[in-house]
């Protein structure tokens, strides 16, 4: 099945020259978002992956669905504030300002095997923060698995020794 089909590119959102990759018509498809599950999943399933962590939000919906078709857990990392129990907390740089990414601090056993999931690699700070977090926690990150990665921002350079998977390259 060809992914690409189903994301739609806005042009100037959420600003003038940005071309935003819109992954909602994917998400109505139930072919294609099987497809990005078992897709997301293929890599890993002899990895013996102890549990899948995503990213708010859009992490969310495909790395629970990764964490399905691999048969383990998962993990979220959230928006500062948002979680209940003791956290670690990374910051990290935007294009204006900063961002701030929490994990509950027993979410990981030491040395447990993650695989990383999120929608969509750009320049790689978000990824790299949540890396930071599950390893924080003494967790192993595996890879970090992508539905769609913008190869031209240098993403999966700043991703430095961290293995990466994605299905569609812009
Ligand atoms: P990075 O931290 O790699 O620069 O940005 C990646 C994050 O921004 C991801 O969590 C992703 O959800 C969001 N993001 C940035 N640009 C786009 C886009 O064009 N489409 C979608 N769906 N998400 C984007």
């Amino acid at each position: 099945m060809e992914l690409k089909s189903f994301i739609r590119e806005i042009p100037d959102f959420p600003k003038p020259g940005i071309n935003f990759k819109d992954i909602t018509p994917l998400l109505k498809s139930p072919a294609a978002l099987q497809a990005t599950f078992d897709q997301l999943a293929a890599p890993f399933r002899d990895q013996k992956i102890d549990f899948v962590a995503g990213t708010e939000s859009r992490g969310f919906m495909f790395g629970v669905g990764v964490a399905q078709a691999l048969g383990v857990g998962f993990i979220p990392i959230r928006k500062k504030g948002k979680l209940p129990a003791e956290v670690f907390s990374e910051t990290y740089e935007l294009e204006y300002g900063t961002d701030c990414l929490e994990i509950h601090k027993d979410a990981i056993e030491k040395d447990q095997k993650v695989l990383l999931v999120d929608d969509l690699l750009a320049t790689g700070g978000t990824m790299k923060a949540t890396a930071k977090l599950v390893e924080a926690c003494g967790g192993q990150v595996v890879s970090c698995a992508f539905l769609i990665e913008l190869s031209f921002l240098g993403g999966k350079e700043a991703l430095g020794d961290y293995s990466i998977h994605t299905l569609i390259s812009y």
